[in-house]
């Protein structure tokens, strides 16, 4: 996730909150986060699955890795590696997670 190239146009305002506190938390700590500046930051959007999977393999030494892939599934991000997660495992982990809500929500 690269700070520059992932804000989405409309959030939610929830949304909104959750990802300015991640972007937050990552200005922080950017020294360690591996998609933020460096050579390889274009490796988190990029279309190429190799690369792709590159990236998400790097995202295993970043200290916001919890965080980060928590957000993404919450908010089925789709605009490249989250938390360690390819774009088809965050969509694939976004849709368990909302059958989830709906079924906790049933009476
Ligand atoms: S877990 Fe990966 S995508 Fe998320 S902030 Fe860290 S390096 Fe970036």
């Amino acid at each position: 996730m690269t700070t520059a190239t992932k804000t989405l146009p409309g959030m939610t305002a929830e949304q909104e909150h959750e990802h300015a506190a991640l972007l937050g938390r990552i200005e922080e700590q950017r020294e360690q986060v591996p998609c933020v500046d460096g050579p390889n930051a274009g490796d988190w959007v990029t279309d190429e699955k190799h690369t792709q999977a590159t990236a998400a393999r790097a995202c295993r030494a970043c200290p916001l890795l919890v965080p980060c892939r928590a957000y993404a599934i919450r908010h089925a991000e789709t605009g490249g590696v989250w938390g360690g997660l390819l774009p088809t495992q965050i969509t694939a982990q976004a849709r368990h997670y909302r059958a989830a809500l709906d079924e906790d929500r049933r009476p």
